[in-house]
């Protein structure tokens, strides 16, 4: 087990703010069509653990596919910090590890997850 440590993270022209609490020791690069052209990487972390601080009014919805997931994206500078989905009645927050202050991703243990398959 790592730490359990509070991130701050942000778009890059700062209007979407928030902070996550947990403890990323894993990074998830996934394969679906998003992702691949972005060069995500993740962490899904349940609702509690995320609170959004500012810049909800900046935010696009953006779904495809199934539509399972939100992709939320700024307006302004077009970066998509994390999304939100239901899983067994259960909301979960994904979030972008590489907009997060302080965390260095590339000390992470890296995972593929096959989204392309959702
Ligand atoms: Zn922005």
């Amino acid at each position: 087990m790592g730490e359990t440590k509070t991130y701050s993270g942000s778009c890059h022209c700062g209007k979407i703010r928030f902070e996550v609490t947990a403890d990323i020791a894993k990074a998830s690069a996934c394969n679906c069509s998003i992702c691949t052209r972005t060069g995500w990487l993740m962490a899904s972390v349940p609702l509690e653990a995320f609170r959004q601080l500012s810049g909800k009014e900046s935010q696009v919805d953006y779904q495809f596919g199934s539509k399972t997931m939100h992709h939320l994206f700024c307006s302004t500078c077009g970066i998509r910090a994390f999304g939100s989905y239901a899983t067994d009645g259960q909301e979960k927050v994904v979030v972008n590890l590489r907009c997060l202050d302080g965390l260095d991703v590339d000390a992470l243990e890296l995972q593929k997850f096959d989204g392309k398959s959702y």
